[in-house]
């Protein structure tokens, strides 16, 4: 089956529509991460260059920055994971700023903020993998 994919950008938000994502396209894969992070946080990823996303956030909301304390900051780049801190979606996840020196740096968007996955994405492959 050709892949019918009109693959423009897709804006997404959190629940309650204060913080907004723009991604250029679908992913090319959909990662239902298993590490004891993501598993916890129901998160479905889509990678994509930090620098292609665009994350906006209004109305007073901010995104809230979980850095897990489990692993030694080199251990795991300093990856945080970030809700919105009105409703609690989980938005994405990114370096922290203090590592993020490369703007095509690989970011993770949580692509449920776009809708009920199975419609949206489509047959963007699925995996289970670490992120
Ligand atoms: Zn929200």
């Amino acid at each position: 089956m050709s892949s019918s994919t009109s693959d423009g950008p897709l804006t997404g938000s959190c629940h309650c529509g204060r913080i907004s994502i723009t991604i250029p396209s679908k992913p090319s894969r959909i990662n239902q991460c298993h590490c004891t992070v993501c598993y916890k946080l129901g998160a479905l990823w889509g990678y994509f260059p930090k620098s292609s996303v665009t994350i906006i956030e209004k109305d007073g909301a901010t995104r809230n920055k979980y850095l897990r304390e489990d692993l030694a900051p080199e251990e795991f780049e300093s990856i945080s994971f970030d809700s919105c801190s009105v409703c609690g979606t989980l938005t994405n996840w990114s370096r922290a700023p203090a590592k993020d020196t490369d703007e095509h740096a690989k970011m993770g968007v949580n692509m449920r903020v776009f809708g009920e996955v199975e419609k949206v994405m489509g047959d963007v492959p699925r995996e289970i993998e670490y992120c």
